[in-house]
């Protein structure tokens, strides 16, 4: 799936600091990606990426920079956002949250029939009594949430980064600091959701750039901060109770990366006619991999531990030897972490040991 070009009168759209709001960004330490000109999409992949759809932690464009899949291609590289900016000038510019540290809160003003009340507030019922009339939009149900907690609106916080979107929105920018991994979610979703007309973007998302002009108009700074604020404590523990921990769902990989050929020739050299054993540490392994299609976290460290404890026990029922289990693993989470081998081999090691005193025979059920 890829957005679609820019077109017509799209591409009349000025963009005259698009390249200076980037590189900004970028100082501030969050990696940025183009959007197509006049929209808030990302361009469409390269024809390669459209023919062959693979994950984006398997494209080879970030190495030959391009910006195909979107926030997955977001850098803080300089040089790499001049060169696309100075070849491009009628992109704009937009943040990849996770890799960022950001959570932002994007409050919708857009008209439409308000919700049943158990959706206006997930998790929080409002009873029959309360008045709703003049509830009509995310500044409102976000101002609800607030009271609800004693605190301030987000929405009126001048201690932190707010912009003004051209459809009568805003977003308000703050820092997870503590690196808690929180994810999107969308205020009109029926699963996680913050509060009616309020989305959250964080890991598994991108916010526009303060600065970028679209066919709609420009995304505005608000007078007070120009900076985000650390997260307030109430809303991170908003955030919490209402699923936004990434570690606490599914992964849900977009395409299989390919588990290494290895993996299977392993088996069976250990003892071969193992298409079980195989099955399981194919799954395994691509669970480790899988986490290459997400810029920070995605339980990768838990996932790691799990595979690490099934591969030990495949090693001690004898489908295949330590070293090449070892090996396999932590091909796996360089795959998918190639910075953090000492963490990486750490979490192998403990894992194979604790798998290891439950042999994994293939074919009977493990307690
Ligand atoms: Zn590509
Ligand atoms: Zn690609």
């Amino acid at each position: 799936m890829t957005a679609p070009q820019a077109v017509g009168s799209d591409r009349t759209v000025r963009q005259p600091d698009a390249l200076a709001v980037a590189r900004w960004c970028a100082t501030q330490g969050w990696p940025v990606h183009p959007l197509a000109p006049g929209r808030k999409t990302p361009p469409a992949n390269c024809q390669a990426c459209q023919e062959s759809p693979h994950s984006p932690g398997d494209c080879a464009c970030p190495r030959s920079g391009r910006w195909c899949h979107g926030f997955h291609a977001a850098t803080v590289d300089q040089d790499v956002i001049t060169a696309w900016w100075q070849a491009n000038p009628d992109f704009g510019a937009a943040v990849a949250c996770g890799p960022a540290g950001l959570v932002v809160i994007d409050v919708d003003s857009h008209p439409g029939a308000v919700p049943p009340r158990d959706r206006i507030l997930p998790g929080i019922p409002i009873h029959e009594h309360v008045d709703l009339d003049g509830l009509e939009n995310g500044y409102h149900t976000l101002a609800l949430l607030a009271a609800l907690r004693r605190s301030p609106s987000p929405a009126e916080d001048t201690s932190t980064l707010r912009v003004r979107t051209p459809s009568g929105g805003l977003h308000v920018w703050y820092r997870d600091e503590d690196h808690r991994g929180f994810t999107c979610s969308a205020g009109s979703s029926t699963g996680r959701a913050l509060a009616w007309q309020v989305d959250v973007r964080a890991h598994g998302g991108y916010i526009v750039a303060p600065g970028t002009t679209t066919s709609a108009g420009t995304y505005t700074p608000l007078p007070g901060a120009w900076t985000p604020a650390p997260l307030p404590q109430w809303l991170a523990e908003e955030l919490v109770r209402t699923g936004h921990l990434k570690d606490r769902q599914e992964a849900q990989p977009i395409v299989p990366a390919t588990v290494p050929d290895r993996a299977r020739q392993a088996v069976v050299a250990a003892g071969g006619g193992r298409r079980g054993a195989e099955r399981v540490l194919d799954t395994v392994l691509q669970d480790v991999t899988d986490c290459a299609t997400t810029p920070e976290g995605a339980g990768f460290t838990g996932k790691l531990n799990r595979a690490a404890y099934t591969v030990g026990g495949l090693v001690s029922a004898g489908h295949l030897t330590p070293t090449v289990a070892e090996q396999l693993l932590l091909d796996a989470a360089r795959t998918a972490r190639p910075s953090q081998d000492r963490h990486s081999s750490a979490v192998i090691r403990s894992g194979l040991a604790a798998g290891a005193r439950q042999p994994l025979h293939i074919g009977k059920a493990r307690g």
